[in-house]
């Protein structure tokens, strides 16, 4: 079943802090970037346009989602996300009238962040692109984002794992403004990710007390996978009626984390 695409979806209570791992300069960009767009009159006596387009690039689960959802809170806007696939329809119009009308409805509850995950399923390179339906597709979502005045209060942002796909002209300075790597996180990157995830939760004290060797043995973990690490530890709590998380389940859930990457690798080999 297809999900609605043209509705605005209430947005969880955070901020750029609780996107972890980010570099310190990144975070600065994107704050710079968003004040742009929370000021317009002061940024046009400068002579600066508001950004247009931010494209968000990085392997899955670093975060890229959660960071749209932060920054559409820091500017106060109403938030519409699609998957780039949901586009993607084998009559000929339909993905195009789609892109139309998500555009449209955003244009009514302005200001608002467009966010489609995926981007890579709808802007791909022509040349790879499956044939006329995906070809309208992307062209109907070239001409939306040159909406010029209709799309002021708007803000696209547009994530995928696959820079290297996109189609330039989707690219281009007025339709995307800003590149944003986000990439896994280093070893302070995964500290501070983990102290976002156990914010709230129990810990046994010698779970607290390797806190900082659990980051450091977690080489290669996006934030998806250490968020998920502390949710199957605290599931595994739960289960044996305990009041906080042991390192018992905290090693269960690293075995059961590596265990599901190492056949993923395996299954991709
Ligand atoms: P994909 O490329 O697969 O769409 P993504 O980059 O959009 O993934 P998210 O969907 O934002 O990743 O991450 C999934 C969940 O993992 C988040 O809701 C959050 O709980 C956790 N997470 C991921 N990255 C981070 C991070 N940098 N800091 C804190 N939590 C994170």
């Amino acid at each position: 079943m297809k999900t609605s695409i043209s509705k605005s979806r209430p947005l969880p209570n955070i901020t750029l802090n609780d996107v972890g791992g980010l570099p310190e300069e990144m975070k600065e960009e994107i704050l710079q970037t968003l004040s742009i767009i929370k000021e317009p009159e002061r940024s046009a006596k400068v002579g600066i346009k508001p950004p247009k387009g931010v494209l968000l690039y990085g392997p899955p689960g670093t975060g890229k989602t959660l960071l749209a959802q932060a920054m559409a809170r820091e500017i106060g806007a109403s938030f519409f996300t699609a998957s780039g696939a949901s586009f993607n329809e084998m009559f000929v119009g339909v993905g195009a009238s789609r892109v139309r009308n998500l555009f449209q409805t955003a244009r009514k509850q302005t200001p608002a962040v467009i966010f489609i995950d995926e981007v890579d399923a709808l802007a791909a390179k022509r040349k790879q692109h499956g044939g006329e339906e995906s070809e309208k597709t992307l062209t109907e979502l070239l001409v939306q984002l040159d909406g010029g005045l209709d799309n002021e209060g708007i803000l696209f942002i547009a994530a995928t794992n696959r820079k290297d796909m996109l189609d330039d002209a989707f690219l281009r300075p007025g339709r995307v403004d800003f590149s944003f790597e986000v990439p896994l996180p280093d070893t302070q990157g995964r500290r501070d990710i983990i102290d976002i995830h156990v914010k709230g939760k129990r810990l046994a004290q010698d779970v607290t007390a390797s806190l900082d060797v659990l980051a450091e043995s977690t080489s290669g973990f996006s934030g998806a996978e250490l968020s998920s690490l502390f949710e199957m530890a605290s599931r595994r709590a739960v289960r044996n009626g305990q009041e906080t998380i042991t390192r018992g389940d905290l090693d269960f859930a690293l075995d059961r984390t590596i265990l599901g990457s190492t056949s993923r690798t395996m299954k991709d080999a």
